[in-house]
């Protein structure tokens, strides 16, 4: 018997092992398998197909051995996996990569104990003898640790040839994949009848007598059987000696037991809050095109109940014995959905995202292929590769949201597109929500592919806010501003902080300055690696690259003429904060961005301490304007809208429209209306007039129209295929040369070479390639024509080392 296993690496294919006699009765299409490959390096593989005969005239190695049924994929997963890498040009290995927690695909941790011990007349030859020398018997080591051990010396080949003498044995990293946790508790050491007890009660020393008394009153009460050792000590009492004395007499006895590290929440399920009659027909209608269409787009305004809607769905798919999976983009920021979730499904809940510990992935994969799995399951866009039993409904909250899309590493996939067709596989249907629906999910919903429902009021008489528009060249001209401030803005929040409210203020710019330039010469500061301006950050005195991350102390002055100064630019975030300081000196302020996020103040700590009333101004990047739900926030400030609509890039308009509507949304979510101030250069954009009219058709109808006309997304698909080499020159050969191979073929469809917007990363430039798939018959038939032409240029001498990157339907 043999087995096609797919290997988690960016490698082309699948790979033929046989499988020995004892795993034939247990391997199945779908087992993680440990396998060595190339090198003798051990991963876990994914069996994509059983078989009875080997490839002709390769050389097949047996599996090691066939991992614990609770991992394996299901039929459905293979296929969402396969279907995953087939579209988005990725090789399956990379998308077992991105589908399995790291301790589930580990590679190479093999480790090393000693064997049978060695006969008398055996050779061991010096090497050999040092390597035995710092093993011991029962512990294994890694090849790393040996070679620490032995002072840095390498041990691999004294390694190899003990183990053909089987005077080492070898175990592979795959047995550790799970392992439970474990708690050390104090429990009874039998189960005693009352009588015993008063028995044991009379019969014992002073010490023991009052610390069994302790024990079993509190046992009794909080219906225990057992205690971890820290509360014991804690609660009944820290006497070591009476504990060692009861545990002696075999009346208590401390024993490890397994702990979850899945978190649930608690068991008491608040019932569902009950829907307005606005929801409540939107509810309605999302059934009944459940009838007819297996995707309905909720087009609904903030604050206007989505959320609730979803929940009802929920509940009625649990209801008919179905799992319901709830996507979010970006998990960190969404504390308050967990807490809703689970004040009404409790324990139900399950939560799974890459940022959790990799233990807790692995154990929640279990889990959901255990007899007792999740039936809720809310997640970021990796939980779609979590096993499912029978899903009934996925819904995609924020479905516009672009952190949807994995940019790196491939799979370069689209969490919304993925969760279409996972549910297509399970038969499920998919609510999308947002208020500002992605154009690719509108032209669905209004070309009959989708159903439409909307909701297009605001819950519980809130009205929306109103918005402002703050002219800054004309305040400019008049001399009006205040710093980075216009009046409206600096006015509207003199009266909210005076009035004890809160204030969101977005700037799409992390730092004090997005770049800065000499006063004398002109010259900005850039990177040495990549081509863009490197950004300042003030409170740290240095200038950082958002592409490499490189880090650079600010110079005392101009490095190019050595004379001027450096001055600050357009403001980031840390800027804005230093500006609010200034202007109310008395208003508590804090910062949520990557920059803050990632120096120790967690997202969910800001988030908590806003909510909690603790900060009067928050200042942040888009991360402010995601999905966030607090009752006191009566102003949004948005510093400089044109930076917004100044990037290159064909959805620019729809991404600002998306963001500028979204972060307004946080504005007046209860109670008194809200008010919005949108500082711009260009105020006469026409995109400001549909914001503050909240008319997302008419934008839309302009600009997927403009999109139609020149044949970009949604109205047809692209791929872009994206060369890396550390040569300019050898990257534009490169790309020229593919151009012409695909032109060929291709004619108008492909456009370019063309250098994209940041041309060189980290030393590598790159030069893009696009195809339009307008008209194209078979997809597919394209993908495997633009693989093999990559392959074909690649094979060419001088082109080895140009990296291909493809991305289908990029960002
Ligand atoms: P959306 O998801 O559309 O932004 P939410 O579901 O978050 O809207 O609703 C906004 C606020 O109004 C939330 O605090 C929510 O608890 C409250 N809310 C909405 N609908 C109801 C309802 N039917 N009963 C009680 N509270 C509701
Ligand atoms: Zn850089």
């Amino acid at each position: 018997m043999f087995v096609d296993v797919i290997i988690p690496l960016a490698v082309e294919g699948f790979f033929t092992y046989s499988v020995p006699p004892r795993w034939q009765e247990v391997v199945r299409e779908g087992s993680l398998v440990a396998v060595s490959f190339v090198g003798g390096k051990r991963y876990t593989g994914v069996v994509h197909r059983a078989r009875e005969e080997a490839p002709a005239g390769i050389v097949v190695k047996p599996i090691d051995r066939v991992i614990e049924e609770g991992f394996a994929l299901s039929a459905t997963q293979l296929r969402f996996l396969l279907w995953m890498s087939d579209y988005y040009m990725a090789c399956p290995g990379e998308v077992t990569r991105a589908a399995l927690p790291v301790a589930m695909r580990v590679e190479s941790r093999t480790c090393f104990t000693p064997g049978a011990p060695a006969p008398a007349d055996e050779e061991i030859d010096e090497g050999e003898r040092r390597v035995l020398q710092v093993m011991q018997p029962g512990k294994y080591l890694t090849v790393a640790e040996i070679e620490k051990l032995l002072g840095g010396r390498d041990p691999i080949p004294a390694i190899k040839t003990l183990l053909d003498r089987s005077l080492v044995t070898i175990k592979e990293e795959v047995d550790d994949l799970f392992k439970p946790k474990r708690e050390r508790v104090v429990r009874w050491a039998r189960p005693f009848s009352e009588e015993a007890l008063h028995a044991w009660l009379d019969r014992l020393p002073p010490g023991q007598r009052a610390l069994l008394g302790r024990w079993i009153d509190h046992v009794t009460r909080e219906r225990l059987d057992s205690l971890p050792v820290a509360s014991f000590r804690r609660l009944i009492g820290p006497s070591e000696a009476a504990l060692k004395g009861l545990r002696d007499k075999g009346i208590l006895q401390i024993v490890a037991e397994e702990r979850s590290r899945v978190e649930s929440g608690d068991t008491t399920a608040r019932p569902l809050n009950v829907l307005s009659r606005e929801q409540q027909r939107a509810l309605e209608e999302t059934r009944a095109w459940f009838n007819t269409r297996d995707a309905v787009l909720l087009h609904g305004v903030t604050s206007s109940g989505k959320t609730e809607v979803y929940m009802h769905l929920i509940r009625e798919t649990l209801d008919r014995g179905r799992q319901a999976l709830y996507l979010l983009p970006e998990i960190a920021l969404t504390v308050q959905i967990v807490k809703r979730l689970r004040r009404h499904f409790g324990e139900h809940v399950g939560i799974y995202h890459s940022g959790m510990p990799d233990a807790a992935r692995v154990e929640t994969w279990r889990k959901q292929n255990g007899p007792d799995p999740f039936p809720v399951m809310l997640g970021a866009r990796s939980a779609l590769f979590l096993p499912y039993r029978d899903l009934g409904l996925v819904i995609v909250d924020e479905e516009h949201d672009p952190s949807y899309k994995q940019t790196a590493p491939a799979p370069r996939y689209h969490g919304r597109a993925a969760a279409v067709m996972l549910a297509s596989f399970h038969g499920a249907k998919v609510l999308l929500g947002s208020a500002t629906p992605s154009f690719e999910s509108y032209r669905h919903a209004t070309t009959g592919k989708y159903g439409l429902v909307r909701l297009l009021t605001r819950h519980g008489e809130v009205s929306m806010p109103r918005v402002v528009l703050a002219d800054m060249a004309d305040y400019r001209r008049r001399r009006l501003m205040d710093g980075i401030f216009t009046p409206p803005l600096r006015d509207e929040m003199a009266r909210v902080l005076g009035a004890g409210e809160q204030v969101i203020l977005f700037q799409n710019r992390r730092g004090y300055s997005s770049y800065l330039r000499c006063d004398r010469c002109g010259e900005i500061p850039r990177c040495k690696r990549c081509d863009v301006s490197l950004t300042y950050y003030k409170q740290q005195a240095r200038l950082v690259c958002h592409y490499c991350g490189s880090i650079r102390p600010l110079p005392p002055a101009c490095e190019a003429c050595g004379e001027g100064n450096l001055v600050t630019r357009t403001p980031g975030t840390e800027r804005v904060e230093e500006e609010v300081t200034r202007l109310f000196p008395g208003a508590r302020v804090a910062r949520l961005d990557m920059e803050a996020v990632s120096r120790g103040r967690s997202a969910r700590s800001i988030i908590d301490r806003f909510e909690a009333g603790e900060i009067d101004v928050l200042v942040g990047t888009q991360m402010v304007s995601k999905g966030l739900d607090f009752e006191r926030v009566k102003l949004v400030g948005v510093i400089d809208a044109d930076a917004l609509l100044s990037i290159p890039d064909f959805r620019v308009e729809e991404r600002a429209y998306q963001l500028l509507v979204q972060v307004s949304g946080r504005s007046g979510r209860a109670g008194e209306r809200g008010t919005v101030v949108i500082q711009a250069h260009d105020a006469s954009n026409r995109i400001h007039e549909w914001i503050a009219r909240g008319d997302y058709d008419a934008f839309y109808r302009v600009f997927a129209g403009e999109r139609e006309l020149f044949r970009y997304p949604p109205a047809c698909r692209l791929i872009r295929v994206e060369l890396r080499h550390a040569r300019e020159e050898t990257a534009r050969r490169a790309a020229n040369a593919l151009a012409d191979l695909l032109r060929e073929e291709l004619q108008q469809r492909l456009s370019g070479p063309a250098v994209p917007e940041v041309g060189r990363i980290r030393g590598e430039y790159r030069l893009h390639l696009l195809v339009k798939t307008d008209g194209i018959a078979s997809l597919s038939r394209l993908k495997t024509f633009i693989k093999t032409s990559t392959a074909g240029l690649l094979s060419r001498p001088g082109f080895k080392s140009v990296r291909v990157i493809f991305d289908v339907d990029p960002h």
